[in-house]
């Protein structure tokens, strides 16, 4: 599976050097992140069976960060770990954050609740700290510093999400808003988590951030059917959305967001964000 993963983002580079280094950043976590998933022991986020259909229903995502203490001395050390694979190939700045983080100045915590933005709000003031680009990388990879922990709490508890009939825009596991999605069988919908890795499926009738279902709109790019950008008139956001059922290859949508960035900077450019 991973070496699959690893041969498609060689030939995506290949495809696009644009987005070269990003995508050998991910190559990079993609092996720390399977090698932390092997380590884990005692995981940090515990669900409460009996809780999981009452959360579905009223729209509650399962793992409610701002409601517990939970345990992220690991989490911590894969994110230290992060910032050191960015820093060695792009990222300036990222070895001071390292630092921060390490030595207290960045606290963790904070930078992980602000990744659970749907649920909380705060956390900003340790951003002023940094520059801009430098923040979008943090956010990033605070999403991903989670991931291994929260994609077995997806593994374990999807099944059951995906039987609640969960409508929500955001994510059923963690809260997080989706970025790009897929179309799967009978040309459903369904939106990707970056932060848990999860998927599940949204009506194409309703816009996933604002659910306005009359100003909906999608475009695809130079006659390439497999991508396309579903956007909504009303808040003005957007989705990337591939469509791989064709060609039958299983799609890995960490490796997809990345090789589309050219659709981000078309959407950014037609106005959504
Ligand atoms: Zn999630
Ligand atoms: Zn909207």
């Amino acid at each position: 599976m991973l070496k699959d993963t690893l041969k498609t983002i060689e030939y995506y580079k290949s495809m696009n050097p644009i987005c070269g280094e990003l995508l050998d950043i991910l190559g990079e976590i993609l092996i720390l992140r399977e090698e932390y998933q092997r380590k884990i022991k005692d995981p940090i986020f515990q669900v409460d069976e009996t809780l999981i259909t009452g959360k579905m229903v009223g729209g509650l995502p399962l793992i409610d960060f701002s409601a517990g203490k939970f345990d992220l001395k690991e989490p911590k050390q894969y994110f230290i770990k992060l910032l050191k694979v960015a820093e060695e190939r792009v990222f300036g700045e990222t070895k001071e954050i390292a630092r921060m983080v390490e030595n207290g100045t960045l606290d963790f915590e904070k930078i992980v609740r602000h990744s659970f933005s749907t649920l909380d709000e705060t956390g900003g003031e340790q951003d002023n700290k940094l520059d801009d680009d430098s923040i979008d990388l943090v956010e990033l990879l605070a999403e991903e510093s989670l991931r291994p922990e929260l994609e077995r709490v997806a593994e374990k508890y999807g099944e059951i999400i995906n039987s609640s009939g969960w409508s929500q825009g955001y994510c059923p596991i963690c809260g997080k808003e989706p970025k790009i999605g897929e179309i799967k069988e009978e040309e459903q919908r369904y939106l990707f988590c970056h932060q848990c890795g999860f998927e599940w499926s949204f009506t194409p009738i309703r816009c996933p951030f604002c659910g306005d279902e009359e100003s909906l709109a999608y475009f695809t790019v130079e006659g390439n059917e497999k991508y396309r950008l579903d956007v909504c008139n009303m808040c003005k956001r957007y989705i990337k959305i591939v469509d791989f059922r064709d060609t039958r290859t299983k799609v890995n949508l960490d490796v997809e967001d990345i090789a589309t960035l050219h659709l981000d900077i078309l959407a950014y450019e037609e106005g959504y964000d």
